[in-house]
């Protein structure tokens, strides 16, 4: 299977496009519609409010979908998600293909590897970072009483 053109998930772009417009598809897939992207994108819309329709403009662009996350933690997540995002796409075309890819599989280790890099972001600030006031109601992140920041990211069932 050659990159680019096709994907362990089975989708395969359109061979009469033209490139340009096959360099969209394979975008719109790998940071939307592949496994790993589509559980991600579940896990993201789950920590926000049931009325917020969730966009690729809202994930590309880093445009915040609500009032409800700080425009700061929704840069995190947006980075954190194409990251983890295109580590799970790498996954399938690696170990996962050589054993067979699991759409089970695929989805929870791109969760989880969203989880980390969520995660790598709190344990790399410190008590003075402008992320120090976030309550303990904000989605993804939030400030412990000591100022330091922990990942809250609620994971659909
Ligand atoms: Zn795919």
């Amino acid at each position: 299977m050659k990159r680019g053109t096709a994907c362990p998930c089975g989708w395969q772009h359109s061979a009469a496009s033209p490139r340009a417009t096959q360099a969209l598809q394979l975008q719109e897939h790998v940071f939307w519609a592949c496994t790993g992207a589509s559980a991600i994108r579940r896990a993201i819309h789950h920590n926000l409010p049931v009325s917020v329709q969730l966009l690729p403009r809202h994930v590309w662009l880093l445009e915040q979908p609500c009032q409800t996350v700080r425009k700061g933690v929704w840069y995190v997540v947006c980075l954190a998600a194409l990251t983890a995002m295109l580590r799970a796409r790498g996954l399938m075309f690696s170990t996962l293909a050589r054993t067979g890819v699991e759409p089970a599989v695929v989805e929870t280790r791109a969760v989880h590897l969203f989880l980390a890099a969520l995660k790598d972001f709190a344990a790399c600030q410190g008590s003075v970072s402008s992320f120090s006031d976030l309550s303990q109601a904000h989605p993804f992140v939030y400030a412990r009483p000591n100022a330091s920041l922990a990942v809250s990211l609620q994971l659909p069932p």
